[in-house]
């Protein structure tokens, strides 16, 4: 992979609580462009690795270089704004009482300055990518519904709207389709699938009918190790990968 074509960069990554070792030497690189799927049982060191990327927890050692610059231990409110590493978590946080619309109209208001964000509010430009991204998440004709009123599986995509709002160049996402019907599940895979066109994404998933229908490109931890990267047919042919996860 050249220098330029790749975004994401861990060196060495480790990190350690009270002495233990919950991530050691991770050196992964992820492509712009590139959706990368991160699987692991339960405790292999999935969401630390995000908690570092994105600079919820620091690293013991190494470090994490995204679009050519160190954000080793920078604030996670830097490593969001101004780097542009958005994040969506496990658990639906919308503004319940809002409609979807105004959720996602909020998430967009990112202005320097209350003028600014004003005139942009009422642009032409404004109320077309509100409607964009809408469309994006499959919630055009729910957009006067009030969040609260959508079903499980609608939060969870009104929340991936939030985060395309902020423009990211890599979106993480932690278990998209945790809690999700077989349906809303498939309808997520194609949704992110077609996101990739836009922006580069990590996803963090268990369901592994979900991981089939996306990935590309797999990364698998074991006990806060990198246990083996490849496509999905090299994955599911590893032995040490079927010995660890598959054969669950
Ligand atoms: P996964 O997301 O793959 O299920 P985690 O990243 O949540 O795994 O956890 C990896 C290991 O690190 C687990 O053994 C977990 O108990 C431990 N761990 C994670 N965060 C902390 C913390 N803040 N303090 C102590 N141990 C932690």
């Amino acid at each position: 992979m050249k220098a330029e074509e790749v975004l994401l960069e861990t060196r060495n990554l480790s990190v350690e609580f009270n002495g233990f070792r919950a991530l050691t030497n991770i050196n992964m690189k992820v492509r712009r462009g590139e959706l990368r799927v991160i699987i692991g049982p339960n405790g292999a060191g999935k969401t630390t690795f995000m908690d570092l990327v994105t600079g919820r927890t620091k690293p013991t050692e190494g470090s994490v270089i995204f679009d050519g610059i160190n954000i080793t231990g920078k604030a996670t409110a830097e490593i969001a704004g101004k780097y542009k590493i958005g994040r969506k978590f496990q658990g639906p946080n919308v503004f319940d009482n809002m409609s979807v619309k105004e959720n996602i109209e909020i998430a967009l208001e990112g202005f320097e300055t209350l003028l600014q964000c004003i005139l942009f509010k009422k642009s032409r430009a404004f109320k077309e990518r509100v409607n964009e991204i809408l469309n994006k998440i499959d919630l055009y004709d729910y957009r006067h519904f009030a969040a609260g009123d959508l079903s499980h599986g609608q939060r969870q995509w009104l929340e991936m709207g939030m985060v395309i709002a902020q423009n990211p160049k890599l979106i993480i996402l932690d278990e998209p389709t945790a809690g999700m019907t077989a349906r809303e599940t498939y309808k997520t895979g194609e949704m992110i699938k077609k996101l990739q066109g836009e922006h580069t994404i990590i996803v963090v998933e268990h369901d592994m009918d979900f991981v089939r229908q996306v990935a590309e490109y797999v990364t698998v931890l074991n006990y806060g190790e990198l246990l083996a990267e490849g496509t999905m047919e090299e994955i599911q042919e590893n032995q040490e990968v079927i010995a660890v996860y598959l054969k669950e």
